[in-house]
């Protein structure tokens, strides 16, 4: 604690909240009001379309903390976590979501552990408020499989809801891949860190835009970023069948030379063929999603594009980038 005071900045993503964001800021403020620091509140309007821009631009008018950044359309969650990373300039970064789910209350903990020297304090949901048991049960397998599968463990029941040292957020910014699976790559960058215990509360306003779909395509967004073991699957069963296939054709011969050969056998030649054909497309099916992932990946698009800012500094990625202007971000990754 040699400067005189600390910074924080605060990044909130922001998706069609326009209803709620104005009590979200209010109750996040008076948490900042009680930390001694030097707090900013960064928004990243994920390209709403509601009202949410025009929410933020007014909230920058009345405090002088806040600062926004402004997709040029919806990105995801993920992207625009990744842009308020970016951006943030403070020696410790708070993510949280605008619904009031994640208690701002909590950052006081956060900070606290902070100064104890932790590099990431993470709520961990004990409980989950308000939230279907379709959805508990989801997340929960989900958790388990994802642990069971990657080489990278990932904490379970663990959002997004956290705070970043300065050195785990430069870490971060150096992990430029366009799948971002945020959770897995918070457990990859290592150092520090520690759960603290929170019951997770339901929205405040408006609802929830992960729909079961979105949610299984980030479902497979983790699984594919964080494991090849999909790939090795698809080995196995093949040599398992194979083997199968051995001995069932040695079976075949045999009975022909002891028995003879009264044609018969179209069922199960039928059972045979279409399973075969089944489990090959599925292991197509799987390749195809890492080739996928490999062609995005090599095309080198810039992870965001942004069209607006307010409050928010010249410094940082976007350094080169003149107002007004389209930026991103990669090329911060390259110069
Ligand atoms: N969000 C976002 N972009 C999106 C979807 C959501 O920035 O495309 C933000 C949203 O505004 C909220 C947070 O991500 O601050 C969590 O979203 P939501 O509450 O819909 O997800 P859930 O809590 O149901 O997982
Ligand atoms: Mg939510």
């Amino acid at each position: 604690m040699t400067s005189p005071l600390q910074s924080l900045t605060v990044v909130v993503p922001v998706f069609n909240e326009a209803k709620g964001l104005s009590a979200f800021h209010a109750r996040l403020g008076a948490v900042l009001d009680k930390l001694n620091m030097d707090c900013r509140v960064l928004y990243v309007d994920d390209g709403s379309r509601d009202e949410s821009w025009r929410v933020i631009t007014g909230l920058q008018q009345s405090d002088e903390r806040v600062l926004g950044l402004r997709f040029s359309r919806n990105f995801g969650k993920e992207l625009a976590m990744t842009a308020g990373l970016d951006a943030a300039e403070g020696d410790a970064v708070v993510m949280i979501d605008a619904d009031l789910q994640d208690p701002p209350e909590l950052i006081q903990s956060f900070v606290a552990h902070w100064r104890e020297g932790y590099d990431v304090v993470y709520g961990r949901r004990i409980e989950r408020r308000g939230e279907s048991w379709l959805k508990r049960l989801t997340a929960l397998v989900f958790y388990r499989v994802m642990r069971g599968m990657s080489d990278t463990p990932i904490p379970a029941d663990t959002g997004d809801f956290r705070l970043l040292s300065r050195r785990a957020v430069d870490a971060l910014g150096r992990l430029r891949e366009r799948q971002r699976f945020m959770k897995g790559l918070f457990a990859w960058v290592g150092f520090r860190q520690l759960a603290l215990d929170y019951a997770r509360d339901p929205r405040h306003a408006g609802r929830s835009s992960f729909n079961y779909w979105r949610l299984w395509n980030f479902a497979i967004e983790g699984f594919t970023s964080f494991s090849t073991l999909p790939l090795r699957l698809a080995t196995y069963v093949g040599v398992v069948t194979a083997l199968l296939a051995f001995v069932g054709g040695a079976w075949v011969v045999i009975k022909t030379l002891l028995w003879g050969d009264p044609v018969a056998g179209y069922p199960s030649l039928m059972v045979v063929v279409l399973m075969l054909g089944g489990i090959q497309l599925m292991a197509l099916g799987i390749a195809g999603e890492y080739l996928g992932r490999l062609y995005m990946e090599v095309k080198g698009r810039p992870l965001y594009l942004i069209q607006e800012r307010c409050g928010v500094s010249t410094g940082g990625p976007d350094a080169t980038a003149r107002a007004g202007a389209v930026d991103s971000v990669n090329e911060r990754a390259t110069s």
